[in-house]
Parts: C-alpha cells; sequence; structure tokens
C-alpha cells in the first residue's frame, strides 16, 4: 500500500476512534435516568430501566468490540504498514471500498463470509470468549 494510502487510512481510523469514543459519553446518558425511577417506584418504570441498561450494555459492548479493532488496525498499520489492506487468510488485497467502509477489516469479503456465514458479520469474534 503506498504511503499516500497508508495516510489516509490511519486519518480515518484515527476519525472513527475518536466518533466511537465521543459518541460513547452520549449513548451513557440515559442510565442517568435512574434517579427518576427511584423517585417513582411504579410497576412499570423498573423492567423499562432494566431493558434500557440491557440495550445500553449491548451497544458499549458493540462500540468496545469494534474500538479494539480499530486501534488493533492502528497498531498493524504502524507495525507492517506493507502488509495493511491484505487479507489475513487469502494474502488478497482487500478491495479498496470494502476498507473504505471498514478500515479494521483484515478479511476480504470472501474469506469474512467463510468465518460467519450465517451473518457475513465478524461479530463472533474471539473477543466473545473472553
Ligand atoms: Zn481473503
Amino acid at each position: 500500500m503506498s504511503g499516500d494510502r497508508i495516510a489516509a487510512m490511519r486519518r480515518r481510523l484515527e476519525a472513527a476512534r475518536d466518533e466511537l469514543v465521543s459518541a460513547g459519553d452520549l449513548e451513557f446518558e440515559p442510565l442517568r435516568d435512574d434517579a427518576d425511577a427511584l423517585e417513582r417506584p411504579d410497576e412499570d418504570a423498573a423492567p423499562l430501566t432494566e431493558m434500557n441498561q440491557v440495550i445500553a450494555s449491548k451497544r458499549n459492548r458493540e462500540r468496545s468490540e469494534r474500538l479494539a479493532r480499530i486501534q488493533a488496525a492502528l497498531r498493524r498499520l504502524e507495525a507492517d504498514p506493507d502488509d495493511f489492506g491484505l487479507c489475513e487468510a487469502c494474502e488478497e488485497e482487500i478491495a479498496p471500498r470494502r476498507l473504505e467502509v471498514m478500515p479494521w477489516a483484515r478479511f476480504c469479503v470472501a474469506c469474512q463470509a467463510k468465518q460467519d456465514p450465517e451473518r457475513g458479520g465478524a461479530r463472533r469474534s474471539l473477543t466473545d470468549y473472553e
């Protein structure tokens, strides 16, 4: 990968990381409604709050997984810029369009699909088993 593209990729990864981190602060806000639920302990309030927490923690988990991928990609970019953008399985170049949307992608579309045939995503990654 050329120096220009590497620099562009780094900027994209850093922007995605910053966006994720700043979006995090916004998503924590709804949990502050707890105070309201304590003042008015009616039947409906508790389950709703619990549901919100489940949704929020699922979101947080997905976000922290993505953040980990972005940071891993930045480290790969730093350590081995020549190999960045190559599929880790078949070593073919990952399509530029795919890297534009997902600069942290480690596999080409075909290999990614083989990893997770049901959903075609990287959801069931190693981090799920920690
Ligand atoms: Zn591949």
